[in-house]
């Protein structure tokens, strides 16, 4: 799939692809090719994120 127009994250390259999810123009940087989405989605997608520790156990028993 080709898109004509700037890429909407950089605004400086060309864009190749239009993310599945939002629809931003996004360049080749700014593509996540296999998830098909623009990067700034792919970040919010990202199950590998960590996610904030709330009550974290700590094992304070441990003699
Ligand atoms: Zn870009
Ligand atoms: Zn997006």
């Amino acid at each position: 799939m080709s898109v004509s127009g700037l890429c909407q994250i950089c605004e400086s390259r060309p864009a190749q692809e239009r993310c599945g999810n939002c629809g931003t123009l996004a360049c080749d940087v700014h593509y996540e090719d296999g998830k098909e989405l623009c990067v700034e989605c792919a970040a919010q997608a990202d199950p590998t994120q960590p996610s904030p520790s709330e009550s974290e156990d700590v094992d304070i028993n441990r003699l």
